[in-house]
This record gives structure tokens, C-alpha cells and sequence, in this order.
């Protein structure tokens, strides 16, 4: 992994392409060895197309497990990329297009996912949606709140439900939180509050699903450099994108997925359940 900062200035509208980055972000590609942590699992990954994601859904297929991914359907060349990798590691994998701010759209996800890979065992949250260009409370377009509200929050709360009676005692549910439930910005006041509510809900889920033997957990990444970042920021900013983290830089998605396997992972994380992961070159989670 990279030690310094290496990305010039650079801008994309929205969503932005993952090609288009420069360089273009780890995750893991050449770098992730799997250990049969997840051997004969079925996951589902949201936003699994790029981004943190997509590094999820390398490093379960590498560790043996079947991959489900949802995804905004205008990002399927994204996802296409992540599907080769799972194919290539000799998993199976479910491209699953929706937009999940659509109700129906959320609560279908998880049956499509036991459709084509035959059951299910883990449920990553991933997506999300965010916008940190504009100011703060002045700048709270409505249609965008609506969207950040729904995507982060609503779809997480319907995809779970929907997917809970697939899932057997052993299955994990993990949620994608951030270091804006923590350390809110100004600028993300709608992100940083879903992400908030999502801790809450991982605590709230983690007490009301023991009973039944499904772990909740969230990792709760730092700045990491993925598509949103030059999609959504000003050109200077990704320059100097973690600089303020102790570690001094951002992260690659490489470096969040492992959080992941720890947690889905029966053998390692089997007595983790209701806790929040940070990874975020050292900025608390407390
Ligand atoms: P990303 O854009 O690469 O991944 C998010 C994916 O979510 C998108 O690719 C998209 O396909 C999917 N998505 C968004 N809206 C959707 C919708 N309505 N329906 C279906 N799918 C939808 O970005 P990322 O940075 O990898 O983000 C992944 C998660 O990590 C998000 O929850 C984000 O909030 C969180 N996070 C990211 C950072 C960071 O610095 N990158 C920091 C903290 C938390
Ligand atoms: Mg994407």
C-alpha cells in the first residue's frame, strides 16, 4: 500500500466513472490473498460495482464465497469489471441492476440474489449515496436530502428486512457506516446523519437478531479514495484528500475490504456482533 498521497487535482461530474481516476483506486486486484475465511457462503454486496464494493466482493470471492451484486443500473460497466474478478477467482457471481431508492426496487433485491445463487448467508450494505460539493444547512436541496435519506437509510432498512428470512443462524449482516457519525462536516450534514442512524440501527439489529444466531456488525470507513471523491468534490480537495488523518493520507478500498471479511467471517469474528470497525488511518470511532 502506498505510504504517500499520489492524486493530482482532478474533477468528474457525478456518479463519475472508476476508469476515469487517476490512478485508478486499489481494490486489491493484484494484492488480496483470500484464506477460505468464507468458503461455500453466499453474500450480497449493495453498491457492489465499484468502490469499497467492489473490493468487498474480490476479497469474499477469494475467500471462496458466491457474489451478488446490486448496483445503480447506468453504473453496469462497473460492475461488469467486479463480476470478472469474482468469476476469476472461480466464484459465481449475481449482477443485480435496481435503483434502490425505489421500495419495490429494495425489497426484490435479496430474492433476486437467492434466485441466482441459490441461498444467502451475508448482507452487505454498502450503498450509498453522497454529495459534499455546496455548504451546509443553506444547501440542503430537497430532492438531494430525499435521496441521500433513501439511499443510506430507507433502502437499508428494506433490503434488510427482505433479506432476514434468507438468512440462517451463522449469516452476518454487515452495514457500511463512515467517520461522519463521528466527526460530522459541515458540508455532509444529510450523509452524516444517515450514517449516525445506521450505527444505531447495527446496535439495535445486532440485540434484536443474537437471539437467532445473525451477527450485525459495521466498519466505518475513513476518507478512501473511490469514485465519489473527484466526482462530487472540487479539484483541489482530493489533492489533499486524509491529509488530516494520522496517518496522513487516504485509503485505498483494498485496505477497508479485509474489515469486511473479519466480520462476515464465522471462524474469526464468530463472538463480534453489534460493534462498529473503524478504518480510518486513526481518526476515532468513539
Ligand atoms: P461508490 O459510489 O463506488 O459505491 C457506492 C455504490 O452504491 C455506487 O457504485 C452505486 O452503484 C450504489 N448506489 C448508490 N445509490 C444507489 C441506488 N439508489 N440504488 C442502488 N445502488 C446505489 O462509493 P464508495 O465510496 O465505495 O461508497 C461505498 C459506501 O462507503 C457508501 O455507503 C459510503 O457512504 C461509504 N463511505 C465511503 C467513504 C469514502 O471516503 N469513500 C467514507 C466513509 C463511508
Ligand atoms: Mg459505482
Amino acid at each position: 500500500m502506498p505510504d504517500q498521497q499520489a492524486f493530482p487535482p482532478q474533477q468528474q461530474e457525478p456518479p463519475g466513472s472508476t476508469r476515469a481516476m487517476q490512478p485508478v483506486p486499489d481494490h486489491g486486484e493484484q494484492s488480496y490473498v483470500g484464506a477460505g475465511r468464507l468458503v461455500g457462503r453466499r453474500a450480497l454486496v449493495t453498491g457492489g460495482d465499484s468502490g469499497i464494493g467492489r473490493a468487498v466482493a474480490i476479497a469474499f470471492a477469494r475467500e471462496g464465497a458466491d457474489v451478488a451484486i446490486g448496483y445503480l443500473p447506468e453504473e453496469q460497466a462497473d460492475a461488469e469489471e467486479t463480476a470478472d474478478w469474482v468469476r476469476q477467482a472461480g466464484r459465481r457471481v449475481a449482477l443485480l441492476p435496481g435503483d434502490l431508492t425505489d421500495e419495490l426496487s429494495a425489497r426484490e433485491l435479496p430474492q433476486r440474489a437467492v434466485d441466482l445463487l441459490g441461498a444467502l448467508d451475508i448482507l452487505v450494505n454498502n450503498a450509498g449515496f453522497q454529495t459534499a460539493r455546496g455548504g451546509g444547512i443553506d444547501d440542503l436541496d430537497p430532492e438531494r436530502l430525499e435521496r441521500v435519506v433513501r439511499t443510506n437509510l430507507l433502502a437499508l432498512l428494506w433490503v434488510t428486512q427482505a433479506a432476514l428470512p434468507h438468512l440462517p443462524r451463522g449469516g452476518a449482516i454487515i452495514n457500511t457506516s463512515s467517520i461522519q457519525a463521528y466527526e460530522p462536516s459541515a458540508p455532509s450534514i444529510d450523509d452524516a446523519s444517515t450514517k449516525a442512524a445506521i450505527n444505531d440501527i447495527t446496535v439495535n439489529l445486532a440485540a434484536e437478531l443474537g437471539p437467532r444466531g445473525i451477527r450485525v456488525n459495521a466498519v466505518a470507513p475513513g476518507p478512501i479514495c473511490t469514485q465519489p471523491q473527484p466526482a462530487t468534490q472540487d479539484p483541489d480537495h482530493l489533492a489533499a484528500f486524509g491529509g488530516n488523518t494520522p496517518l496522513g493520507r487516504a485509503g485505498q478500498p483494498a485496505e477497508v475490504a479485509p474489515a469486511f471479511v473479519f466480520l462476515a467471517s464465522q471462524r474469526d469474528a464468530s463472538y463480534v456482533s453489534g460493534s462498529v470497525l473503524g478504518v480510518t488511518g486513526g481518526r476515532p470511532v468513539f
